[in-house]
Parts: C-alpha cells; sequence; structure tokens
C-alpha cells in the first residue's frame, strides 16, 4: 500500500493550491448555479499541461501512471464533482485513441485535444440502455464511404459543450450477438443531423449532461475507432480508469464536505456554545471524517494495483462504491450540521448533496459494483 511519496505529496498540493488560487470555489458554485459549462478553467488546465498527463510521451503526453492521475482527480474534485468531470472524462476517450486509434486519427485528435482546442464526451447510455450498456439500438449502416447514424441517445456529458467529438457506440450489425455488433464512432457535436440537448438535471449542472436525437448524421468511415464490432472491447476498456478517477474526485468533494462541516460547527454558537460542543455532532464528525479516510485509501489501493497492471476490477468497483456512498453520507450528514445555512447555495453543501446523489448512478450503479465485486469473491473450481 502506498502512503505517497514526497513526489506525490507535492503533487497532491499542487493541485490543491491550484483549485484554491486559479479555479476558486466560487467559479465553480457560480457556474453550477448559471448552469454554464467552465471553459475558462477548462482551459487553464489545458495550459498547465495536465491534460497530456496519462499520455504516452511518444504521442506528445507526460506518460504519467494512474496512480499520479487519481492524485489530480481528487483534487480536481476538491470544490464539486462536477466540475472534475469536466476535466476527466475527455482522457478516457484520449486513452481510446491512444490504443485504439490509427495513425490518421491520432494525428488528427491527440495533440488538439492535449492543448484544450477540443474536448470529448462519451455517448453510451440510451433510453432503453443503461445499466444493460450493451442493449444499444442506435444504429450506423455503411453508405459509400460514410456511416450513417439514426437513433436516440441518452445522458452524454458534456456534449452540449463547443468544439466537442462525441465518442459514440452504436450498433453497426444487428445479426451478431448483442456485444458483438457494437462500434464506437466518432462523431463532431456540430455534424449535421444531431440535436442536442442539455437536460434540466439535478446535479452535472455545469457540465452539463444530454439528450441527443440523432437522424441520418453523416461521419466517414475513417472515424470509426477500431474494428467493426470491437466497440464493447472499446468503450469497456477504459473502465477501470474511469472508475478509479470519478472515485478519486469523490474522494475530494468528500473531504471538503467535511471540512466545510467541521468549520461550520466550530464558528455556529447556539446555547451560548459553538455547536461543535455537542457530543453528538462530534460524533457525526468522527464518523464522516472516517469513512472519508477509507475511501481515500481504496482508492489509493486500487490506483496502485492498475499502476501496477494487476488485474483488480474487484478493488476498483469496491473504491468506486465506497467513494460514491461516503460522498452521498457525509454531504447528507454535512445538510444536518448546517442546519438551514445549508439550503442556500453560498453554502454549497446542497451542490455537494446533490452532486453525491447522482454519483451513486453515473459510471455505473451501486448495485452494479457489488455484482462486479461479488463476481470477483467466487470461490476458484
Ligand atoms: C448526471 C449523469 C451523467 C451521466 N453521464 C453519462 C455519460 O457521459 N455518458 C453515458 O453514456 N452515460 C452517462 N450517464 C448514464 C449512466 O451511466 C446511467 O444512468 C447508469 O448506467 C444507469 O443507467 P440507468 O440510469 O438507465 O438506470 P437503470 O439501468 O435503469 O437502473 C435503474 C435501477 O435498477 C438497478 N439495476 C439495473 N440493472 C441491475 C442489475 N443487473 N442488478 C441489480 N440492479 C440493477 C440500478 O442499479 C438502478 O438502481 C449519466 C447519468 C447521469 C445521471
Amino acid at each position: 500500500m502506498n502512503f505517497l511519496t514526497d513526489e506525490q505529496r507535492a503533487w497532491h498540493e499542487t493541485v490543491d493550491r491550484f483549485m484554491d488560487k486559479e479555479v476558486t470555489r466560487e467559479y465553480i458554485r457560480q457556474h453550477d448555479m448559471d448552469r454554464e459549462y467552465p471553459y475558462e478553467a477548462y482551459e487553464r488546465i489545458a495550459k498547465e499541461g495536465w491534460l497530456r498527463l496519462l499520455i504516452p510521451e511518444d504521442h506528445g503526453g507526460f506518460g504519467g501512471d494512474i496512480f499520479d492521475y487519481a492524485i489530480m482527480c481528487e483534487g480536481l474534485g476538491k470544490y464539486g464533482f462536477d466540475f472534475a468531470t469536466s476535466v476527466l472524462v475527455p482522457t478516457f476517450t484520449g486513452m481510446n485513441i491512444v490504443k485504439f486509434g490509427t495513425d490518421a486519427q491520432k494525428d488528427a485528435y491527440l495533440e488538439r485535444f492535449m492543448s484544450g482546442q477540443i474536448r470529448f464526451s462519451i455517448s453510451i447510455s440510451e433510453p432503453m440502455a443503461g445499466s444493460d450498456a450493451a442493449s444499444t439500438r442506435t444504429r450506423a449502416q455503411i453508405d459509400g464511404d460514410d456511416y450513417v447514424i439514426k437513433g436516440q441517445k441518452l445522458w452524454c456529458s458534456g456534449a452540449a459543450a463547443r468544439d466537442v467529438v462525441i465518442a459514440m457506440l452504436v450498433r453497426t450489425d444487428p445479426e451478431v450477438a448483442k456485444h458483438k455488433g457494437l462500434s464506437v464512432l466518432l462523431v463532431p457535436n456540430d455534424t449535421e443531423g444531431l440535436a442536442i440537448r442539455k437536460l434540466p438535471t439535478l446535479a452535472r449542472r455545469s457540465t452539463g449532461t444530454t439528450e441527443i436525437f440523432v437522424d441520418d448524421a453523416r461521419v466517414p468511415a475513417a472515424n470509426r475507432l477500431g474494428a467493426e464490432g470491437q466497440g464493447w472491447e472499446i468503450i469497456t476498456d477504459h473502465l477501470e480508469l474511469e472508475r478509479i478517477a470519478v472515485a478519486a474526485a469523490y474522494v475530494g468533494n468528500a473531504q471538503t464536505a467535511v471540512s466545510d462541516a467541521l468549520q461550520y460547527a466550530h464558528e455556529r454558537e447556539q446555547f451560548d456554545r459553538p455547536i461543535f460542543d455537542f457530543q453528538v455532532l462530534r460524533h457525526m464528525l468522527a464518523d464522516m471524517q472516517t469513512q472519508v479516510d477509507a475511501a481515500r485509501l481504496l482508492v489509493y489501493r486500487a490506483a496502485e494495483m492498475a499502476a501496477k497492471h494487476e488485474p483488480c476490477a474487484k478493488e476498483v468497483a469496491m473504491a468506486k462504491l465506497f467513494a460514491s456512498e461516503t460522498l452521498q453520507t457525509v454531504s447528507r450528514n454535512g445538510m444536518q450540521i448546517l442546519g438551514g445555512h445549508s439550503m442556500l447555495p453560498e453554502a454549497d453543501m446542497e451542490r455537494y448533496f446533490r452532486e453525491g446523489m447522482q454519483c451513486t448512478i453515473g459510471g455505473g450503479t451501486s448495485q452494479v459494483q457489488r455484482t462486479i465485486i461479488a463476481q470477483g469473491m467466487r470461490l476458484k473450481k
């Protein structure tokens, strides 16, 4: 188990300082209230070079490992998971392109992504394909040198922002078994035939999540990532990275929820004393910090195993499950500790609470994570 080297600790502090000085909690709060995409902060992060972190050096990246990446995700989640997700998600497709892309696709997309000129969204879900994501119905058919796409995608986060290329899971062959007939197409979000609508969701207000109506949208066949029928393999290839990244960001957000509640408990006085003096609240805070520390350790364990390329599906699912449920629990308890004040946006807690409600659903629900954990607990025959 890795308890952070001096370099990792310094990296943690760098991201933390950046969030306080360059991004700020007020910026993130305002963008949530206005339901505005955080373009300025995204550009600053691109300028820092942090979108290069995981991309291999021979593709112009820094070639960092997933543990360093998880530390960054924890920092970026400090003032809300929604903000972190705007920065994290594009990297998952970037890594898909590194592994499955042609030389022409790498040339076309990777440098532009790393420098912040384009970003990626991932569109797997549909109205009838949620946890059972391979039930994808959106159909893509070859017509000359193009694919023509028709169908409906749902919950595609970040797709309504500018300069987005959507990695879209589509059915290219309806005749074979359901996981086998899928492909991934890279679809610019200004392609004719796409109607993208940002949804008025409880959480994810700034990055935004969308529904996409696809009516005979046409993209070159050269925009297919990997081989036809390889879609399921590609889209699940980044699940380990995605779940470690989001779990780390939940931990960052959960830590702030606890720290904010603790500070409020020291400052707020009732019955002529700080409410922290009431043992019932002290014990709540003690439980909250214990949960966050446990979640962080699970995330670091999963990230360390992934960095060493050890099999870790179970450990990653444990980290995702526990960190998401921790953010939900500590933000709910934070609401209780802040009392009426918690209901106001400037207290931030109601935003953490909303984020917590979505994070046990997005990226694979808690029920799905438990199923994966249980699969890893089968006795070996
Ligand atoms: C804010 C937000 C952002 C999102 N962003 C994206 C995105 O960028 N790209 C994208 O493709 N998708 C995205 N999603 C979709 C997300 O991945 C799905 O919501 C998630 O996979 C669950 O699917 P569902 O909502 O259809 O729920 P369902 O699958 O219908 O599940 C409903 C309930 O049934 C349970 N359930 C389902 N199957 C099982 C089972 N086998 N065993 C036990 N319980 C089960 C679930 O756990 C849940 O409690 C986003 C969702 C949200 C809310």
